[in-house]
């Protein structure tokens, strides 16, 4: 299966807030390749959450291009953006984001809904399996109440999986975890992006997962430099 690049070019983003005007990103560029788990590192406040939201086109830059593959988002209507971030990307967010109503199945079962995917034995079967692999099979039909942070965040992990995205965007995954819990969330996107040649981008300030990437850049001042490339 062809899978894209994220490519992300000359990116500045500047906040006005009444006269003052802060530059958070300053013509920053990076790509990430199909297969290729990327880590942007940084301090609270340095950008982090601004630069994946620009990449993922839930936010747009003062400047710059962003591309999946061929695909240039500049281009792209408020309806279109939508589609591509039902259709190609998968978010995973700092908390969670569970619905508190529904259970863990039907979590999963309502992202293809969104998309108005109507297969209801593909998506049943896309979701046992997503929660077979991440061992989450025996907590189906729980609400999010009655998990743990870890499995809370498996699931929202599986629930960014279930469009079958080109591309995983993360911010800061492990952030309400422990160090063991925060390894396997981050294991568990690096074992989907390894087996199936997708892309991954997570921003983090979390440096005790970084041997679990291939690419680390960190961002400063509103610029982000390369620190190691496997
Ligand atoms: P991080 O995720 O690394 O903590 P953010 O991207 O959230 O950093 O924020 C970077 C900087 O931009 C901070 O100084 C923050 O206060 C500022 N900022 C973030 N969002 C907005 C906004 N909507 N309006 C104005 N300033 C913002
Ligand atoms: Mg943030």
């Amino acid at each position: 299966m062809e899978r894209y690049e994220l490519k992300l070019k000359n990116i500045t983003k500047k906040y006005t807030d009444g006269d003052s005007e802060n530059t958070v990103l300053n013509n920053v560029s990076i790509n990430v390749k199909p297969g290729e788990f990327v880590a942007i590192v940084g301090p609270s406040g340095s950008g982090k959450s601004t630069f994946l939201s620009i990449a993922g086109a839930l936010l747009s830059a003062s400047n710059g291009e962003i591309m999946i593959g061929d695909t240039n988002l500049n281009k792209k209507s408020k309806k279109e953006l939508a589609d591509i971030r039902r259709n190609k990307i998968g978010f995973v967010f700092q908390s969670h984001q569970l619905i508190p109503y529904l259970t863990v199945i039907d979590q999963l079962k309502l992202i293809p809904k969104l998309s108005n995917n109507k297969n209801t034995k593909e998506v049943n079967e896309h979701a046992n399996k997503l929660l077979k692999e991440f061992g989450l099979e025996h907590k189906l039909t729980k609400y999010p109440s009655k998990l743990s942070g870890g499995e809370k965040q498996r699931i929202a992990i599986a629930r960014a999986l279930m469009n079958n995205p080109d591309i995983i965007l993360a911010d800061e995954p492990t952030a309400s975890l422990d160090g063991e819990r925060g390894r396997e969330v981050v294991s568990m996107i690096k074992d989907e992006i390894k087996k199936y040649n997708k892309a991954a981008l997570m921003v983090t300030h979390d440096e005790r997962i970084l041997d679990l990437v291939d690419t680390i850049y960190r961002i400063e001042n509103g610029n982000i430099t390369l620190e190691m490339k496997n």
